[in-house]
């Protein structure tokens, strides 16, 4: 996860929330971009280490626990620049060139200058990310599967010059396709930071049920006496993902009949959203950020051992001693 401030409801629901049960059945590494966040913005690096620790402590306010799984830091591991170096040899420019996201953000990140190495070269990064730890999945949403598609080519691309006698020495890693229902933010636009559309999982109940009570609803409901659906509403895609199967169909039944207002709607959207977070935030205000710290050394240290060993792999593979 990229450092970019506070983690709102769509990563939560998008990635964390998958994760915190991926620790029970895997071993797993999950780790804050930092490097990556350069490849964007490189001009100002000021907010990227407070950034970082305001995603840590998200991390472990999600229920990440660094007991069932390691959590660190990429430039706190120095084998993030090293393999990504060794794999931009192999890596042909058109590859880099093609990645869909590449055109995209360069088009939506208007104001930045992406036309730097580092931009384009930061799937060779991802790709080090994933092989580093020498990884059989990858969680990610459909939209990231195109650089997992990428990572496997520039393995199997390193795997076929550098031929050992034995197992590869970089597997082809495949994608752990987990869930991420459609989250709305308030404005009814996809939930994201870029939009200011927001609901952050550090909202205070004030703040959530104040962001609820602005929520753009189904354009068909007008007036309270008009019915709605909500199906056409981002308040129903809520309601879909965290409320009660009661609420939901008291929902779908005032709605139709036009026997609720929104504003009630939207405080059952609220009540389920302040109970999910509760907990989150308790947890949150349980640890200090020398805590924190000391969570991220550990787990940096703890990656940085199994990123050694592959590197050793990988340097015996290229010859260079
Ligand atoms: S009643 Fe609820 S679901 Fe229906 S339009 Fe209003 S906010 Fe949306």
């Amino acid at each position: 996860m990229r450092p970019t401030g506070k983690l709102h409801l769509g990563n939560y629901m998008g990635a964390l929330a998958n994760w915190v049960k991926l620790q029970d059945d895997y071993e797993c590494y999950f780790f804050i971009a930092d490097l990556h966040a350069l490849t964007t913005d490189y001009a100002d690096t000021s907010q990227i280490a407070p950034n970082t620790l305001e995603v840590a402590l998200d991390f472990l306010a999600g229920g990440l626990d660094p007991e069932r799984c390691t959590i660190f830091v990429q430039s706190h591991v120095k084998q993030h620049f090293e393999l990504p170096l060794l794999l931009g040899m192999i890596t042909p420019l058109g590859w880099l060139e093609r990645v869909p996201s590449y055109k995209e953000m360069q088009e939506n990140l208007s104001s930045k200058d992406l036309t730097n190495f580092g931009f384009l070269g930061y799937p060779v990064l991802m790709a080090s990310d994933i092989l580093l730890y020498q990884a059989d999945y990858v969680p990610v949403g459909q939209d990231q599967q195109a650089h997992v598609e990428l990572t496997r080519e520039i393995a199997r691309r390193f795997n076929h010059f550098f031929k050992t006698g034995g197992d590869e020495v970089l597997p082809e890693p495949d994608a752990l396709l987990t869930p991420s229902p459609k989250l709305p933010g308030t404005d009814g636009r996809k939930m994201s930071k870029s939009y200011g559309n927001t609901i952050l999982m550090t909202d205070s109940e004030p703040a959530v049920r104040q962001k609820l009570k602005t929520m753009v609803t189904d354009p068909a409901r007008v007036r309270r006496t008009d019915p709605g659906d909500p199906d056409k509403c981002p308040v129903g895609d809520l309601h879909k993902v965290f409320s009660t199967p009661e609420t939901l169909t008291k929902v779908y039944e005032g709605c139709r009949s036009a026997g609720i207002g929104c504003i009630e709607c939207k405080s059952w959207a609220a009540d389920a959203l302040v109970q999910l977070m509760q907990p989150i935030q308790e947890r949150r205000a349980g640890f200090t950020n020398v805590r924190v710290e000391e969570i991220l050394a550990e787990g940096s240290a703890r990656a940085g051992v199994r990123a050694e060993q592959t590197m050793v792999e990988v340097r015996a593979a290229m010859q260079m001693r």
